[in-house]
């Protein structure tokens, strides 16, 4: 089993993190609704990727308001 001979100080430890940090996601317009997309991914807003229909995406139906009973109304009190 591998172990490292020496320890490494706090400076070079540190030294060595200043490389880790993460980068912005590439993100690009979509070439058919213009949303924000991932670069080379298909399109979450309308599922075209390079012009094409990959993902037949639903249509967002209108809330539908809750349906009253109006049974309960008659029965309390
Ligand atoms: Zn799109």
């Amino acid at each position: 089993m591998a172990n490292p001979k020496h320890r490494h100080s706090k400076q070079r430890k540190r030294k060595r993190r200043t490389h880790y940090k993460i980068e912005a996601p590439n993100v690009v317009a979509c070439g058919n609704c213009g949303a924000p997309k991932l670069h080379h991914h298909i399109c979450d807003e309308c599922g075209f990727y390079r012009g094409r229909l990959i993902i037949s995406k639903k249509v967002k139906a209108a809330p539908v308001a809750p349906v009253v009973d109006t049974t309960d109304e008659t029965t309390e009190g």
